[in-house]
């Protein structure tokens, strides 16, 4: 055990900067207080205690895996627990002094660029595939997307052409110069995936998948991983961790809408969580304005919208004809809305109209 002070603060930033602090129920007795000391030391941390007039809080310093052991809630004495270091040390801006650029098949996703992803929710067909295609190419999209394995909310729906899906995605690729980004959603189809695409996606519902995170760190491809529909930013940061804690770096995440009271669009597009997410880690970050809002007539102002706030990139749906989709129809843009979608980006913005003159600073 160790008290408080200036000696004692050289040992504690050599085991590294994670840290929780246990505060004291103000009857709490010596006795319980020895007995959170032994329980933070048999778990491998060090306990720093500092006791007040009314309460006594004990300090933990440990390894991330101490802390997240430790548990400390349930002990007799014990008034509140509080981690005041993120669980998520590798994807936390805080280590890193430069933002990472994520490359896929040699295109950059990062701080330099605004990447453009475009392609069909789902395969369809060969040339349903490869029209929506050149329609993205045509347009600025430098990688394509395209679903073969879909998570769809019904058993009934159209559950993607699998396997047959992957090989038209990856003779598309061949045919138009395109990198592929493709999800996977499942742990038995990771291997297949991660050899006929550049990209893997893992999609809103899996982001807590940690069987499927855990092998797609080993991978080692470029991921890009969706935000769940309701999960906080902590929850999507900590699933980010797992791949970095797997070896895998290469993570590009995806701000997709969240599900909030207002149900006019068919997710809430969290843009502020954005601009939030580029303070918290060093990842890139792009936007989904298709699966955010599921209507076309809306995407290209939330395009420009995800430019303003910070974002490295936005994928969005486009088919050749958005009636006859398969699935996401509604949300699927038409040349001629990506072409309006890729000027918006290029226009300036307004300019601000102030009476108040330029401040010199
Ligand atoms: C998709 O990209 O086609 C998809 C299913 O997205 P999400 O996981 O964000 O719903
Ligand atoms: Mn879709």
């Amino acid at each position: 055990m160790h008290t408080f002070g200036t000696a004692r603060h050289a040992s504690a930033r050599a085991l590294g900067s994670h840290a929780v602090v246990i505060v004291m129920a103000p009857k709490a007795s010596e006795t319980d207080i020895a007995g959170v000391v032994s329980h933070i030391e048999a778990h491998g941390g060090q306990a720093f205690v500092s006791r007040g007039v009314m309460r006594t809080i004990v300090g933990v310093v440990g390894s991330e895996e101490v802390l997240e052991t430790l548990d400390a809630d349930g002990l007799p004495g014990v008034a509140e627990t509080m981690r005041i270091t993120a669980p998520y040390k590798l994807v936390s801006a805080q280590n890193h002094a430069r933002r990472t650029t994520v490359r896929v098949g040699g295109v950059p996703i990062g701080p330099e660029t605004f990447t453009l992803i475009a392609g069909p929710c789902a395969v369809e067909s060969a040339s349903q595939t490869l029209e929506a295609a050149r329609m993205a190419k045509r347009a600025g999209a430098t990688l394509l997307r395209g679903g073969a394995y879909k998570p769809r909310t019904s058993p009934y729906a159209f559950q993607g052409l699998g396997l047959t899906g992957l090989r038209i995605l990856a003779e598309v690729r061949e045919e138009v110069q395109l990198p592929i980004v493709t999800e996977v959603t499942d742990v038995g189809e990771v291997d297949v995936v991660a050899e006929l695409a550049d990209m893997l996606q893992v999609g809103a519902r899996n982001m807590q998948n940690f069987a499927l995170l855990k092998k797609l760190a080993r991978t080692r491809k470029p991921i890009l991983l969706k935000r769940g529909p309701s999960a906080t930013v902590k929850e999507w940061l900590s699933a980010a961790e797992y791949l970095l804690h797997g070896g895998n770096e290469n993570v590009v995440l995806c701000e997709r809408g969240i599900k909030t009271f207002d149900n006019s669009l068919r997710n809430t597009l969290d843009l502020a969580g954005v601009a939030l997410v580029k303070e918290m880690t060093h990842l890139p970050i792009i936007v989904d304005p298709s699966h955010a809002t599921g209507k076309r007539s809306i995407i290209p102002a939330c395009a420009r919208a995800a430019l303003a706030v910070g974002a490295d990139g936005v994928i969005v749906e486009v088919h050749p004809e958005p009636e006859k989709a398969w699935s996401d129809g509604a949300q699927s843009l038409t040349f001629e809305n990506f072409a309006e979608l890729m000027n918006g980006l290029r226009v300036p913005m307004k300019s601000v109209t102030s009476t108040v003159p330029a401040l010199v600073m």
